[in-house]
């Protein structure tokens, strides 16, 4: 447990109803007594946890502010130790005049986490909760909030320690045999073993998986608007975004450039694209647009493919079909409020879903929602589950994977059985990083300082 007290203005840098600064570590109540002034006559020191007390803040003499002061009594604080808040009217002036009276009377800046690393090394959450606090902090919508949640609660971590459990019974078993040969011990059953590794593998995979779900509740889905020209593209990008930003126009083949912009269809973030139509053409500008186009389909994780409702099928339209390959697409058929020619049927053969809208007026608006939340997975997402939330967490879990293939290999090559313990442990040791059970401090430094100063 580090010895020092920090001190650091956790509220947001700018003028507010109320600004806290926080003090943590086993001089936090000595401190804040030096400083704060209770109108009762105690001190901090006298005050039970989890109470507030109104008071003033001196320096030397002079009263700084009126201040409510709330104390956490380790280890019931966010970070396990002694906590003083002082709470200061929410001018940063204020603020940074206590902070500087908090360090001048003892306490240390905290660095970047530094309270969050230090809940995670007094063992209040384990490294994806800590992870979890950032991404609860970042969330823009609702569903990365409760995944962060959950993971802030402990939901990896227990997803990551049932992987953990099941390949230390089996190190165990594997060490105790081979260590203890003189020993009555069950041998190890190789067939066995090597079935159990195939499923504790699979775990792994599945949790793998969620990474990219839990990537796009966070950032957004890639998506891309395709469609002829004229289909109206322009427009619906402009319906989603509830913005003029794309130019429309009577002319087919004006959106030559892409346009990136973020918009919110229910609660998922669309990262969109527009982008120009499909049109071969002898116009070179116009070209670069359809084979970005070409490139953006086979690059983005959903398609809104559009088609003019007005017309029949033509080239331009078959050639998008034509450029679909499994990958998630939603038919927006456009123009529904326009007389009906065109052959839906054909569409509806290669991309099952399709929704009716009128980019112009707004119509099949929460159709296209339900259409999308679908097919992205977010309407059946179980939101308390384990979510892989990063690179670092995501690359623990493949190298654990490549362990886990290395130990099954061995088994059915009729290597040692100690060759296979070896990498189930190496499996259960990147397993351990991910949770922060067993990690260096230069993994843990790089870790809290993605976070802010004051988290
Ligand atoms: P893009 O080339 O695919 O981007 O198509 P635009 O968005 O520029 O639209 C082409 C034309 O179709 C414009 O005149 C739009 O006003 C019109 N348009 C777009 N959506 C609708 C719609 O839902 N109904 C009707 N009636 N016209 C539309």
């Amino acid at each position: 447990m580090p010895e020092s007290t920090i001190a650091a203005i956790i509220t947001p840098h700018g003028v507010g109803g109320v600004a806290i600064v926080r003090l943590s570590g086993k001089s936090a109540f000595s401190v804040a007594d030096k400083i704060f002034r209770l109108r009762s006559k105690k001190n901090l020191s006298q005050l039970r946890g989890y109470t507030g007390a109104l008071g003033d803040i001196y320096d030397g003499e002079d009263i700084v502010d009126e201040a409510v002061t709330f104390v956490y009594r380790s280890p019931q604080s966010y970070t396990g130790e002694d906590v003083a808040e002082l709470c200061v009217h929410g001018g940063m002036w204020v603020a940074q005049k206590v902070l500087r009276l908090c360090l001048t009377h003892g306490a240390l800046p905290a660095g970047p986490g530094e309270f969050t690393k230090r809940a995670f090394l007094n063992g209040k959450m384990d490294l994806s909760g800590a992870e979890a606090v950032m991404d609860i902090i970042s969330a823009k919508n609702d569903s990365a909030l409760k995944v962060a949640m959950s993971a802030r609660d402990g939901a990896v971590f227990r997803a990551v320690s049932d992987i953990c459990g099941r390949l230390l019974d089996e190190s165990a078993h594997i060490a105790a045999w081979s260590d203890f040969p003189e020993e009555d011990l069950e041998p190890v059953d190789e067939v066995r073993l090597a079935e159990s590794l195939r499923e504790i593998d699979d775990k792994t995979a599945q949790l793998i998986a969620t990474y990219d779900q839990g990537r796009i509740q966070r950032e957004g889905i890639a998506t891309v608007i395709a469609g002829k020209p004229n289909a109206g593209k322009s427009t619906l990008m402009n319906m989603l975004l509830g913005a003029e930003r794309s130019i429309v126009t009577e002319i087919p083949g004006t959106t030559r450039d892409i346009v990136t912009e973020s918009a919110r269809l229910g609660d998922i973030i669309l990262n969109l694209s527009d982008t120009a139509g499909l049109r071969d053409t002898s116009d070179l500008v116009e070209k670069i647009g359809v084979e970005r186009t070409k490139e953006q389909i086979e690059r983005s994780e959903l398609i809104l493919a559009v088609f003019d409702n007005s017309r029949p099928l033509e080239r331009d339209d078959r050639e998008l079909l034509g450029l679909l390959n499994g990958q998630r697409c939603v038919a927006v058929i456009n123009k529904s409020d326009l007389e009906p020619r065109l052959e839906i049927a054909e569409i509806s053969a290669v991309i099952p879903t399709v929704v009716m809208i009128s980019a112009k007026t707004g119509d099949g608006y929460e159709q296209l929602c339900k259409e999308v939340a679908d097919i992205a997975g977010m309407s059946s997402f179980d939101f308390s589950a384990a979510v892989i939330a990063n690179e670092r967490q995501y690359s623990h879990l493949n190298a654990a994977r490549q362990s886990l293939k290395q130990a099954i290999y061995a088994l059915e090559s009729g290597i040692t059985l100690d060759a296979a313990g070896t990498c189930i442990d190496e499996a259960y040791n990147e397993l351990l990083c991910l949770t922060g059970e067993r990690v260096s401090d230069k993994v843990v430094d790089e870790v809290f300082s993605r976070f802010c100063v004051g988290k």
